[in-house]
Parts: structure tokens; sequence; C-alpha cells
């Protein structure tokens, strides 16, 4: 049977990995629509590749060009924030959750009300309203699936297993790539550090993994997934990213997930779950690797992974004010407008002025996302206008 998928963020990194998956497989995935936030050339290269039904640009103002650039193929062109929701929550039984940031947050909301089963990456979505999220799963009935490498290898440990015999999951993180070197990280620039050594990704996520904000944002994307308090989920940094994760067991038994670093091996385990689809991912050769290497992390020269702990544990508008101020302050980075150690000041700044209570709906995450956001926009402005 085929299954219709919907691909939020469809030109991203993750967008084009699925894309690759399934195109390669149109006897088993229809992909009904398409999104993307502004270039519409790519977004329309791709409706016309899989015939897809709909195609949404966020950005209302190119809505003309994506009308002409689809003309007489049978595609809708559809833009802004409604069409978007209606592309996660129409005729999709699968949605691919490929934004990047707490915009994808309303379509995931959207999909999630709608009881549709979502491959979810856009780990932003979760951290922002995970409580919101996950309750919202349990009254539809949608089934969300972890695409983050990390969860889902944590997934794929747990299949078959009780969630009471789990002890402890450990999230594995490469390091990024300045794990060990420059002494000093005042002066690296935008270039070197979206070069991630492993992984190929969006920048804004190569951005986090290299200040570490992204295993912290992981982190919390855990907790809300797998139930399960700070104190049970450890972090280890293991350069190679071959073990992508792993489960303790109450009886002392550890599982753990590996294969090579390629995305399209976790989206493959979201898009046939809980059947699997073959994949032209590299073999995993243990011989060649030679070594698989394993550290504690260094709180003291990535201070986000600390923050991030600390913004989980105090709950509440916390991870909100954490995600908005970090977006905020690696789009300032990648401007060149703050320095790399910046980021993490940025984030730990706005955490302690925030002074909001408990988001108790999606209006009120957004709410406190956009008043961050203005905050920590206008306090960049003061340092450098
Ligand atoms: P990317 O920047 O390559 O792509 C982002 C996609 O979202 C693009 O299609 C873009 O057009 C769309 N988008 C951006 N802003 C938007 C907006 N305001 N409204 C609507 N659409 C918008 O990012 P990516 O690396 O593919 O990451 C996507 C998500 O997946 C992120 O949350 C990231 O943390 C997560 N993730 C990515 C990887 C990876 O390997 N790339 C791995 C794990 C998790
Ligand atoms: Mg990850």
């Amino acid at each position: 049977m085929t299954r219709k998928i919907a691909i939020l963020g469809a030109t991203g990194s993750i967008g084009s990995s699925t894309l690759d998956l399934v195109e390669r497989l149109p006897d088993r995935f229809e992909v009904v629509a398409v999104t993307a936030a502004s270039n519409v050339e790519s977004l329309a290269v791709i409706a016309r590749r899989t015939k897809a039904k709909l195609a949404v640009i966020a950005d209302k103002s190119r809505l003309g060009v994506l009308e002409e650039l689809l003309a007489e193929t049978g595609c809708q062109a559809a833009a802004g924030e409604q069409a978007l929701n209606e592309a996660a929550s129409g005729d999709a039984d699968l949605v691919i959750a490929a934004i990047v940031g707490c915009a994808g947050l309303k379509p995931v909301m959207a999909a999630v009300e709608a009881g549709k089963t979502v491959a979810l990456a856009n780990k932003e979505a979760l951290v922002t309203a995970g409580d919101l999220m996950i309750e919202a799963a349990t009254g539809s009935g949608a089934t969300i699936l972890p695409v983050d490498s990390e969860h889902n290898a944590i997934f794929q440990c747990l299949a078959g297993n009780r969630r009471e015999d789990v002890s402890r999951i450990i999230l594995t993180a490469s390091g990024g790539p300045f794990r060990v070197t420059p002494t000093n990280l005042g002066d690296v620039s935008p270039e070197q550090a979206v070069a991630h050594p492993n992984w190929s990704m969006g920048a804004k996520i190569s951005v986090d993994s290299a200040t570490l904000m992204n295993k912290g944002l992981e982190l919390i994307e855990a907790h809300y997934l797998f139930g399960l308090p700070s104190e049970r989920i450890d972090i280890v940094i293991h350069p190679q990213s071959t073990v992508h994760s792993l489960v303790e067991f109450v009886d002392g038994s550890v599982l753990a997930q590996l294969g090579p670093p390629d995305m399209r091996i976790p989206i493959a385990y979201a898009l046939a779950w809980p059947e699997r689809l073959a994949t032209p991912a590299e073999r995993l050769d243990l011989a060649a690797l030679g070594r698989l290497d394993f550290e504690a992390p260094d709180l003291a020269r990535f201070p986000a992974l600390r923050i991030a702990r600390e913004a989980m544990e105090a709950g509440g508008a916390a991870p909100v004010v954490l995600n908005a101020a970090n977006e905020i302050a690696v789009d300032s980075f990648l401007k060149g407008r703050i320095r790399f150690p910046e980021i993490a000041e940025t984030v730990e700044r706005a955490l302690g002025d925030s002074g909001f209570t408990a988001p108790r709906s999606i209006g009120d995450v957004l709410e406190i996302d956009r008043t961050t956001r203005a905050r920590v926009e206008a306090s960049m402005r003061e340092v450098c206008p």
C-alpha cells in the first residue's frame, strides 16, 4: 500500500534526505504536499518532480512566483501560516516535520491534532511545547516517531522492551568541530562552526552542534519523548558518531544502535516503522574504524549543555526562553554580529531575566517565544547597533 506523505521543510537537509529515499520507492510513497520558507524555485522543482498536489511557501510575498512556476502542473500553490497547517493536517498519513526552529511548532501541532503519524526532526517544536504536544498526541491518537538520530537510536533500542525496565538513557554527542581545538573559542568564524566533522546539516543545527546546545535541546527532546527525568538522561562525547545512543536497563544490560553517520538511516526507520527499508547508506566497517572513543563532556568549555539542563529542570517557560534566545543568538553569530561564546552567554542572560509563568497553551508558548526574541534582539542592538 502506498503511504501518502507531506514533507514540511522539503528544501532543507532533512527534507532532501527524505526525498532521496522516497523518490526511489514510488510504489511505497506518494508525496502529497511539500513546503519551504522562501525558496520558491527549489520548492517548485521538488513539487514538479514528486507530482505533489500541494506546495506551500511560508513567505506570502513569493506566492505569485510559485503560482507561475507551477502553472499547468495540477499542483496547487499556497502560502502562509494557514496553508502550512493545511499541508500538515490534510491528505497525508505521514508528516515529515523538518522545518527548523520554533517556526515549525504550529504545523507540527496541526499534524499531531489531526492524528497523523509524525516523523519528527524539528526538535525545537518539542523543546518548546513538549508536554502540550505529548498530551495532544495522546488525545488524537497521533504517533510521534523520532527522526533525530540519537532519539531514533533510543526508540530502536526500546523496541520489544518494557518502558518500566529502562533505568537510564545515554545520548551520544560528537563534540562538534571545536571539541579539542582551538583553545580560545572567542575568534572562531561562522564558516568554522558550520563545518561539522561527521554530519552534513543545515546551518542552525551545525552551530548548535558546535556550542553543544544541540545536545542540550536533545536532552529536553529525550525528556519529553521518553518521559524520563534529568537524572536518568546522561550525555557522553563520542567523536566518531557511530554509536548513535544507548539504553541501560534495570538488569545492567545496555543496548546501543550503531551505524554510519547518514540521516537516511533514521529517516528510513521513521518512514517504514515498524518495518525497515533498504537504504543506499554505506555499511559500517568496524575494522576500518578501528576504535570507538568516549569521554565526559567539558561543561566549562561548552556551558550551553549545563544551561539547557538547568532549563529542563526548571521546566515551565524556561525551555521556550532557552530555545528562542538560542535561535536569535545563532542567527546573530551567523551574521557576524556576536562572537561564538556570546551565544551561550545570551541564552543564559535571557533565562535569568525571563519571569514568565508556565505556558498552558500553544498560544502561550508562541507569546513567550515572541517576547523573548524581541528582548534578545533589543539587548543586542544596545551592544552592537
Ligand atoms: P535546513 O535549514 O537545512 O532546512 C530547514 C527547512 O525548513 C527548509 O526547507 C526551510 O525552507 C524550512 N524553513 C525554515 N524556516 C522556516 C519558516 N520560518 N517557516 C517555514 N519553513 C521554514 O535544516 P535541517 O538541517 O534540515 O534541520 C531541520 C530540522 O531537523 C531542525 O529542527 C534540526 O534540528 C533537525 N535535525 C536535522 C538534522 C540534520 O542532519 N540536518 C539531524 C537531526 C535533527
Ligand atoms: Mg541529533
